[in-house]
């Protein structure tokens, strides 16, 4: 693809975030230009992490539901039918300057080479990820029995026996969710007492349904195309079990992809991209943010689209304000 040197907006990033940045900025003539990332197995990768996943259940408008990859394809579909230019490149570095032009470097697929574009307004939405355990096969069964987000995907277990390996907020949020779904639900933990806040802790000791494996790590997910059940091992005696689950689900923290802009954007403690006033404004003039790069609360396909639209409407209002147009 022949790219222009200048461009009035540069989205980074091409999940439900970039895509409907893309498609919102594309209707309003801004021509955008989206550089989608590369082909990885990880989240970081064009489309991010509903390719990841398999049913989509929760995604207005498909009530019969739709696999995240093909959600992903008709996403992409539809921003380029009114003009997104969709490039498939991963962003290496970025400078911004407060009022822009902004600078980001690209791997060109071709060549291998870095190269440059300008933009006078740029929307960051390269998404967050899901920390791992780094088990073998886990990428094989995502979406297969392992699972990252319960409120995605808690409604297949319904009647199961599940884990969910964690001992934050987040492991036992997501474990008291289950537990409206799963027959049990048990929380395998490394150390142990959870890290979790206490009435939280409260809440998952009560709960009838909710069971412990302390001091425990998980070693396997056993089972050939889906999971059948989760190695453990004891880090105090060193034994060895099976737990008999049909689904795991893994909640130790996310990672928010904001490597590139390290140093360009304000971030907070956690590396999350810091906006402003209830807006996608970044501590950059003419830089925004949309999606899961900025939202350590949320984290929904749904909402990570709505911020792409907002973001949009931003940088739209931006360069009316700021630009020769
Ligand atoms: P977190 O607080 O960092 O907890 C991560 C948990 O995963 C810890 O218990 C940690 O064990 C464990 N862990 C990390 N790496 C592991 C590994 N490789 N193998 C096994 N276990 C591992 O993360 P979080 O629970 O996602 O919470 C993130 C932030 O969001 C926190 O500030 C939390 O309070 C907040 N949050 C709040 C709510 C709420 O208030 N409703 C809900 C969710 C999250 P150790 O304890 O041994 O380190």
């Amino acid at each position: 693809m022949e790219l222009n040197n200048m461009n009035d907006v540069v989205v980074i990033g091409s999940g439900p975030a970039g895509l409907t940045a893309a498609l919102y900025t594309a209707r309003a003539n801004l021509s955008p230009l989206v550089l989608e990332g590369e082909p990885s197995s990880t989240s970081d990768q064009p489309g991010g992490q509903l390719m990841l996943t398999t049913e989509v259940e929760n995604f207005p408008g498909f009530p019969d539901g739709v696999l995240g990859p093909v959600l992903m394809e008709q996403m992409r579909a539809q921003a380029e039918r009114f003009g997104a230019r969709l490039f498939g490149a991963k962003a290496t570095r970025v400078k911004f300057q407060s009022g822009g032009p902004h600078t980001v470097w690209y791997r060109d697929p071709s060549t291998g080479d870095e190269a440059q574009v300008e933009a006078r307004a740029v929307i960051v939405a390269m998404g967050a990820r899901s920390l791992m355990l780094g088990l073998p096969r886990e990428h094989e069964l995502l979406g297969h029995g392992l699972s990252t987000c319960a409120t995605c995907d808690g409604f297949f277990f319904r009647g199961q026996h599940i884990a969910v390996v964690g001992g934050g907020d987040s492991a036992v949020e997501e474990a008291t969710f289950l537990t409206k779904f799963a027959e049990t639900v048990t929380i395998v933990h490394r150390r142990g007492e959870l890290r979790a806040s206490k009435i939280m802790q409260d809440r998952a000791l009560k709960n009838p349904k909710i069971r412990f494996a302390w001091d425990s790590v998980a070693t396997e997910l056993v089972g050939q195309s889906k999971v059948e059940g989760l190695k453990l091992r004891n880090v105090k005696d060193g034994s060895e079990t099976v737990l008999p689950v049909t689904g795991v689900f893994v909640a130790i923290g996310h990672s928010p992809n904001t490597d590139v802009v390290r140093g360009e954007l304000e971030l907070d403690p956690d590396g999350y991209v810091v906006t402003s006033d209830g807006t996608t404004a970044t501590s950059v003039d003419g830089v925004f943010a949309a999606g899961d790069i900025a939202d350590r609360r949320y984290r929904q396909a749904v909402t990570a689209a709505g911020s792409g639209c907002a973001a949009a409407i931003d940088v739209e209002r931006w360069l009316e304000s700021h630009s020769a147009h």
